[in-house]
């Protein structure tokens, strides 16, 4: 079943799901800029090398992804009534659920939310679902100002930049451009602070220290959610989440409907997998755990929205729906190829590399985003490396053949399926394709209108005898 009663697409004009311009066009850009490919380079180097060796001292590895790919199928396939199981247990504990068919509306009920509690100042915990739907866009609409909290995140927003990585939103920067950020846009810094990075993470704790202290009203997002007992979890490296969702008195959680774990123990495979995964640490620094509202202790208000912005759509693809087991470690950014060359931004959306290549044009519908299911070489890399198994690739395929595909290739196929069904026909035209092999020699690559495919790819040789010479000759 995979109708949830919310079918909406992520609506257009609101939100970080789709870009200015196409995925080759972006990537172009990106690839001009020297700095931008070495910050990428050196960070997803060193990610991918810790990563592997702490991987590497498990012998069950497989079988953990194995578990966390049947878990995460499980869930999706029970997905209605295990959201209606972790509603029932949050409302027992004292929280408030609410369901947000899509971005404005998932907008809308959380700035009502803080407005009710007369705060115009929000602390945020990093998270992608608030990035999707532009809720900073919104509450800075509504007169209310919003605080990244992760360092990367708090970079990035004081830079008025937009996040290119999903676990390392910063990778971009390096640490003198950090400084320059921190020395324009932090309020009261130090003006001799130094590129140090000891440094310039105690102006970021002092700037937040302060903050943390005077806010009463917090939104997070969620890693995982346990519809057993309606449990929420945030994990992170920084302490900065934890202060948040202690410190505050009231607490707003924005969480995707694919995040949802059907038992507490489900959790025994999935925190061994993400922290290896995606940081290479063995296990994560911080893990916040919390079950609606306790008395005198944390928040004493806790809302829930719940968010679909197109998940269902995505959920009744039966090829495209195992995009919604991610799990957000980031290791098929850190491996792949393109994403290496290119960073984040040319992908448009908040999700970047392989896995946003196959979530955002779901999310949107494909003809809203087409170019980005060609990011990516098929090499294959994201898929062996993904602790929840997504088979990237395939999904990749499956939605190439839903991309509008431009006139002169459906002309192009059907000419060669014409051909190919015609012996004689076929023979001369790998005659012809000799010929075009000395064209290839002398760098012309295709004619127009076929140029733009040999304009970023060698124009592959026919052999100098083709099977039929061979045996003829015999
Ligand atoms: S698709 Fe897999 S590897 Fe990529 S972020 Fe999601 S869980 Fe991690």
């Amino acid at each position: 079943m995979t109708f949830l009663g919310m079918p909406a697409r992520a609506p257009r004009g609101v939100g970080h799901l789709r870009g200015d311009e196409s995925f080759p066009v972006a990537a172009r850009k990106a690839l001009a800029n020297s700095q931008l490919r070495r910050n990428l380079q050196h960070a997803t180097t060193t990610i991918r090398g810790k990563s592997g060796r702490v991987i590497a001292e498990l012998p069950d590895w497989q079988e953990l992804r194995s578990a966390g790919s049947a878990l995460k199928a499980y869930t999706m396939a029970r997905l209605p009534e295990l959201l209606e199981q972790l509603e029932e247990n949050v409302t027992a504990a004292g929280g408030v659920v609410h369901w947000a068919a899509d971005a404005n509306e998932a907008n809308r009920i959380v700035t009502d939310l803080v407005r009710q509690t007369g705060e115009r100042r929000v602390i945020k915990v990093k998270s992608m679902a608030t990035q999707e739907i532009g809720l900073n866009e919104a509450l800075e609409a509504a007169g209310i100002t919003p605080v990244e909290t992760d360092l990367a995140e708090l970079i990035v927003q004081l830079g008025n930049d937009k996040p290119s990585h999903i676990l390392v939103p910063a990778i971009h920067r390096n640490r003198s451009e950090i400084r320059e950020i921190f020395l324009k846009a932090m309020p009261d810094v130090d003006p001799g602070l130094t590129d140090d990075p000891p440094v310039l993470a105690a102006a970021a704790r002092r700037y937040l220290r302060e903050t943390f202290l005077s806010t009463k009203v917090a939104v997070s997002g969620a890693n995982f959610a346990i519809a057993e007992t309606g449990t929420l979890a945030v994990v992170e490296s920084e302490g900065n989440g934890r202060m948040c969702l202690t410190l505050p008195e009231t607490l707003i959680t924005v969480m995707g409907i694919e995040k949802l774990v059907p038992k507490w123990s489900d959790l025994e495979v999935f925190l061994q997998l993400l922290p290896r995964a995606s940081t290479g640490e063995r296990m994560n620094p911080y893990t916040s755990m919390w079950t609606g509202v306790t008395p005198g202790d944390g928040p004493q208000a806790f809302h829930l929205v719940l968010l679909d912005n197109g998940r269902t759509a995505v959920l009744a693809d039966e090829v495209g729906r195992q995009a919604l087991h991610c799990i957000r470690c980031s290791a098929c950014l850190n491996v792949c190829p393109v994403y290496e060359r290119t960073g984040g931004h040319a992908y448009g959306s908040v999700y970047p590399g392989p896995i946003g290549a196959v979530l955002s044009p779901q999310l949107t519908g494909v003809a809203d985003n087409p170019s980005l299911p060609y990011a990516s070489s098929l090499c294959g890399a994201c898929f062996d490396a993904c602790p929840v198994k997504i088979d990237i690739p395939s999904i990749l395929v499956h939605l190439r053949n839903q991309a509008p595909h431009p006139r002169t290739e459906a002309a192009v196929m059907a000419a060669a399926a014409y051909t190919m069904d015609r012996p004689k026909l076929y023979a001369s035209a790998q005659r012809a394709a000799k010929l075009a092999r000395i064209a290839g020699r002398r760098g012309r690559g295709l004619p127009p209108p076929l140029n733009g495919w040999s304009a970023s790819r060698d124009l592959p040789s026919p052999p100098k005898e083709t099977f039929r010479d061979w045996w003829r000759s015999r």
